[in-house]
């Protein structure tokens, strides 16, 4: 830290991204990306958007903001694009929450949580999971809280029933309910239809999971025409240019492909299956999974190990040091290939270590 950081942040920590490594090809199941390419008319789409890079893009990112009602079953006011869904975590949390309403989430979750918390200085609580890694619903029934729930969660992949997030937003509609649904195309249920009922819910989805889309930073937020006018009041005070045209242009082109996406999202469940039960079959324990990603540990071998012996044999999964966790990896659900060759890396790494 320079003498010149503000100490208003010195106790900031930033989040750490999965690896991105450039040094060497790797079979890549460290950070959930889709293993498909973007739909097809994507890259068109961007191409032409490009052609017009000298202008400013749309502030209001009213096209890809129309397309999202459509297919959400609600009005463009009821919608916010940000880019990646990062940055309307990083709103909501700014607009919705402060030293009168603390932040309440998952002690396991997305390590994004307690960053932005800790940038706006805002006080949270870590609830933990329960023994098996579920969230119980009633330890979110805190009034005046603002509380943050990922369903499915990360790492674990678990996900709770709707009623259970409904008993959540219900209990008190003076605080708001953060649901981040990054990965709920993959079998969870949605919390969209109940925004129209609850003036207190915000979901949160992306394009970076299911619609192949991670390189373009693509989010958005829908709940109430008032939560959402507050998060464009955030969103102008930022940078109301937060999407490039290309992304605009890129994601309303994705969105126009439905077959593709239910295609994709299909084919990653089922290769979910597949090495959930292969997992199982070489004694790994698998937490049962509604997302693009397996969260899964072995008696035979340590987390840190199996990560570490898996990159060697060009495998890259995630591994996290945090306490509760350290003997689980996290591993993307990629091509069916793909997980054969995880497969087969970690046949190896068990046979080495008989
Ligand atoms: C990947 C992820 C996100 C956001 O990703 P973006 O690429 O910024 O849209 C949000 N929440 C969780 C739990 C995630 O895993």
């Amino acid at each position: 830290m320079s003498r010149f950081f503000t100490a208003r942040l010195s106790a900031l920590t930033p989040y750490v991204p999965g690896e991105q490594p450039k040094e060497r090809r790797y079979v890549k199941l460290n950070t959930n990306e889709s293993p498909f390419p973007p739909a097809p008319g994507v890259a068109e789409a961007a191409k032409d958007a490009a052609s017009l890079g000298r202008l400013y893009p749309d502030p209001q990112n009213g096209d890809l903001r129309s397309a999202l009602a459509r297919r959400y079953g609600v009005t463009p006011e009821n919608v916010t694009v940000t880019n990646g869904s990062d940055e309307v975590l990083n709103f909501a949390f700014l607009a919705f929450a402060d030293e009168k309403r603390p932040l309440i989430f998952p002690d396991i979750t997305y390590g994004f949580y307690p960053v932005f918390a800790r940038l706006h200085r805002i006080p949270y609580r870590e609830i933990p999971l329960k023994e098996d890694f579920s969230i119980d619903p009633e330890d979110y029934l805190v009034r005046g809280a603002t509380a943050v729930i990922a369903n499915p969660n990360a790492p674990t992949g678990m996900a709770l029933p709707i009623d259970a997030i409904e008993k959540i937003v219900a209990f008190d509609p003076e605080r708001v309910v953060i649901v981040d649904e990054a990965y709920v195309d993959f079998g969870a249920e949605s919390a969209v239809p109940l925004t129209k009922k609850y003036p207190n819910l915000l979901v949160t989805q992306t394009f970076s999971k299911s619609r192949s889309l991670a390189g373009a930073r693509l989010g958005y937020g829908i709940g109430s025409e008032e939560l959402i006018a507050d998060l464009e009041t955030i969103r102008y005070s930022t940078n109301p240019y937060n999407l490039s045209r290309m992304a605009q242009a890129a994601g309303a082109a994705a969105l126009a492909e439905d077959g593709y996406h239910e295609a994709n999202c299909r084919a990653i469940t089922e290769n979910r299956a597949f090495t959930i039960r292969e997992l199982e079959k070489r004694g790994f324990a698998v937490l049962p999974s509604k997302a693009n990603f397996v969260f899964a540990r072995a008696d035979a071998v340590d987390g840190e190990t199996l990560y570490r012996k898996a990159k060697e044999r060009g495998v890259l999964i995630r591994h996290f040091s945090l306490e509760r966790i350290r003997d689980f990896n996290r591993i993307t659900i990629g091509t069916r290939e793909e997980m054969e060759t995880l497969l087969g890396a970690i046949d190896q790494i068990l046979e080495e270590k008989k």
